[in-house]
Order: C-alpha cells, then sequence, then structure tokens
C-alpha cells in the first residue's frame, strides 16, 4: 500500500529561484493542454489524446517562445500533463458515476495565484536523497529536509509544494507493507459529534480541540481585515498572509489532531465504523463548520490508511442509515430528531438516550451487521489477517445535499 509522508523543506535562495520557474514551466504545461483540449471541444474536434498532448509537449520545447521548458527537468512537465489527464478523468468518472463522492468539475487552469504551487518528480526524474540526509532533485540542487519522522522506504515519487505562507515541502510516496497489529476482540462505533468532535460507542466522547473553536473566530477576523484593504495594496497583500498563516496553523494542528485520534483508535479496535461522511456533515454545527468538515475528512482518511496498515477493519455506514432516532435498545424507529434536541426518551422502551452517544451505539450494532455478511458471504473477508477493508456505502442517494463539495477537480498531490 502507498503513504505519504510529508517534510519541511528549505531551499536556499537560489533554489527557491529554479523552484519558482519550474513551478511555472509546470504550469504553462498543464495550462497549454487545457487550453488545447478546450479549443477542440469548442472547435468540435475529437479529444485530443495523451499521447498527443505529449507530443505536442516535444514541440513546443522546440518552438523560441517555449524553448526555456528546457531549463526544467522533463518528468516534472510530463507529470503536470498527466495531472490534467488525471483530472480529465476523474471529470469524466464523475460525470458517467463512475466515480463515487462529490461531483468534480472539470480541469481548471492553473494560475500562479493559487494557493498551492506543485511540482512532482517521479523515479524516472532520478530524484535521490543524499547520504547526507539532503533531497537532489534535478535541475534544482540539493535541498535541506526536515525529518520529522523516518521514511519507512524507498519513495516512488515526490512532490514539492510551495503553499500560500511561503513554506515549503516535500511530499514523498512510500509503498509500505501492512504490518497487522495483534488481534484484539473490541470494536468500535463513531458517530461524528454536535458538540464534541466525535463520540465512541463506549461512551467516549472525544472533545472538539482548541484550534476547532478558536479558529473560525481568527479566520473571520483576519478576513474581515483583509476585505477592508484597497486591493493591489501593499497592506492588502500583508493581511492576505496573515489570512493564510492562520489557516496553515489551523491545518498543522488538525494533522497532529488527526494522527494522535487515529493511531489511537486503531490501536485499540480490530473493526472501525463509521458514518458516511456526507450523513455526518447533515448534522454538524454551524459552528467551525469548514474547519469541523475538513478535520474530519482528514481523520477518516488517516483512520483508513492506518487501518489497512496495521490489519484492522474500517466499515463506512450506508447515508439513509436512520442513526439518530433509532433507539439502540429496542430498535425502535422514533420520530425525526431535530438538532436542538440533545436527549431523548424512547417512546416504546422508555430508554434515556444521549444522542450523540445512542447514534454511535447504533453505528457499531450496524458495522457489525455488515461485517458479519461480509464475512459469510466469503468476499474480501477470506484473506484472512491484513486485508483491511472500506465498504463503499451503496452509493444511491443525492449527492448534492451535504453541501460540502469541492465543485472542481484537485488537480495534483
Ligand atoms: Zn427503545
Amino acid at each position: 500500500m502507498q503513504l505519504r509522508y510529508r517534510y519541511r523543506l528549505e531551499p536556499t535562495p537560489k533554489q527557491q529561484a529554479a523552484l519558482a520557474c519550474a513551478f511555472g514551466c509546470a504550469r504553462v504545461v498543464f495550462n497549454d493542454a487545457l487550453a488545447a483540449r478546450e479549443q477542440a471541444r469548442r472547435d468540435a474536434k475529437p479529444y485530443i489524446d495523451d499521447a498527443e498532448l505529449s507530443k505536442a509537449l516535444t514541440r513546443a520545447k522546440g518552438t523560441t517562445e517555449r524553448t526555456w521548458l528546457s531549463d526544467v527537468s522533463a518528468v516534472v512537465l510530463q507529470q503536470a500533463l498527466a495531472d490534467l489527464n488525471t483530472a480529465y478523468r476523474n471529470f469524466f468518472h464523475s460525470l458517467s458515476g463512475k466515480r463515487r463522492g462529490p461531483r468534480m468539475g472539470p480541469p481548471r487552469f492553473r494560475s500562479r495565484r493559487d494557493t498551492r504551487q506543485t511540482i512532482r518528480f517521479t523515479r524516472n526524474a532520478r530524484f535521490a536523497i543524499t547520504p547526507g540526509g539532503r533531497l537532489r532533485l534535478p535541475k534544482i540542487g540539493e535541498l535541506r529536509v526536515r525529518w520529522s519522522r523516518n521514511l519507512p522506504g524507498e519513495p516512488s515519487s515526490v512532490t514539492v509544494i510551495l503553499d500560500s505562507t511561503g513554506r515549503y515541502f516535500a511530499s514523498f510516496v512510500v509503498d509500505v507493507e501492512s504490518n497487522p497489529l495483534p488481534h484484539t476482540d473490541t470494536e468500535v462505533g463513531i458517530d461524528l459529534g454536535l458538540s464534541s468532535f466525535a463520540v465512541l460507542s463506549d461512551g467516549t466522547t472525544i472533545a472538539n480541540p482548541r484550534f476547532l473553536r478558536n479558529a473560525e473566530r481568527r479566520l473571520a477576523k483576519a478576513q474581515k481585515s483583509l476585505s477592508r484593504k484597497e486591493k493591489g495594496s501593499k497592506n492588502r497583500e500583508k493581511a492576505r498572509i496573515r489570512v493564510a498563516k492562520v489557516h496553515a496553523r489551523v491545518s498543522d494542528a488538525r494533522r497532529d489532531f488527526a494522527h494522535q485520534l487515529s493511531t489511537k483508535i486503531v490501536r485499540e479496535n480490530q473493526a472501525i465504523y463509521l458514518e458516511d461522511l456526507c450523513v455526518a456533515a447533515l448534522a454538524h454545527t454551524r459552528l467551525a463548520k469548514s474547519v469541523h468538515d475538513a478535520s474530519w475528512s482528514l481523520f477518516t482518511t488517516m483512520l483508513t490508511e492506518k487501518a489497512a496498515r496495521y490489519g484492522r477493519d474500517i466499515v463506512r455506514i450506508d447515508r439513509w442509515f436512520p442513526s439518530t432516532r433509532m433507539c439502540s435498545a429496542c430498535g425502535t424507529v422514533d420520530t425525526a430528531k431535530p438538532l436542538a434536541i440533545r436527549s431523548w426518551d424512547c417512546s416504546r422502551c422508555g430508554t434515556s438516550h444521549d444522542r450523540d452517544l445512542n447514534a454511535a451505539r447504533n453505528i457499531l450494532a450496524a458495522g457489525r451487521a455488515e461485517r458479519l455478511n461480509a464475512s459469510h458471504a466469503g468476499g474480501r473477508h477470506s484473506t484472512g489477517v491484513g486485508g483491511a477493508h472500506v465498504r463503499p456505502h451503496p452509493g444511491v442517494a443525492a449527492r448534492e445535499e451535504a453541501g460540502t463539495h469541492r465543485s472542481h477537480a484537485s488537480t495534483c498531490a
């Protein structure tokens, strides 16, 4: 399985200039190819295929206007085309229903103003980690890396990222052996809490970390200040960087939090049951909604990766499952429970429920039933240990409902 490992880079000013050039070249190649496909579409000509784009790139390098493309590793340029092709594929698959999840928009032109600039080097590019622990990139140099943790193996690619606050990162993709933890009988259902981050079926409440509580307020303040600055002014640029820095701090804190929590849950449980994100999103508190969404999705991504790596099962529960209003004691489906209702008594058996804990217990029960079904059907469970899987929800639901969708295709790693 493939995992990503991300580290801060500390390029020298000269290396920064070379990187800026590479970002620019990758952007131009991406945009040229996108423009060519768009033009073909407008002219009602056939779709330009990947091989044809690649040939066009080779031709472009021979022209006087694009000769500077040769200053950059050819792999970086090919990877820019690969990004575009992936974005198109995702878009087509999303249109045809072959791709699950939020509807993807068509690829968009890249801009030097984008909040992230990225280039990718694959093994063909002969990037290397030097004996001194630097990252050697062709035509850029040997960059200093802050190795915050060990790379567990030989990376197959590295993406260099420049974020909106001017920080550089290297994101390595590494093939990792799955490494099952000793079996445990404990299982857990997780419900995304209303006033907390999550509630577990064993009754544990995971509080919203402080950054979630404060982030929205800080962001709102920084954004308000940004909106008051005159367009194009120096002060506006400063305010923009301030907003970006708040974002960056929040995302670092979110990453730490998600790492810690996902590690703990994967260690302690053999099977983990979650509600699908789209359902969870419906139940969200209005406060810090976007921040909360992003944290939840990062957390579930990490949980999924770690479960696969450590031989645990993850089952996602179908989005129409009435986890909130079903009594976890007797199974009666009660009346609808508006968000304001934090606790309720079952109309049939009289059990008092905390809203979130009841939901987490229902998720646990539904997840167990699904997992049992899967193992009886003999499907993906027959491989035994290490065969962690993610069960797709049946995928019938209206995707527009949850309102947490990205309308554009993300093009780079
Ligand atoms: Zn009941």
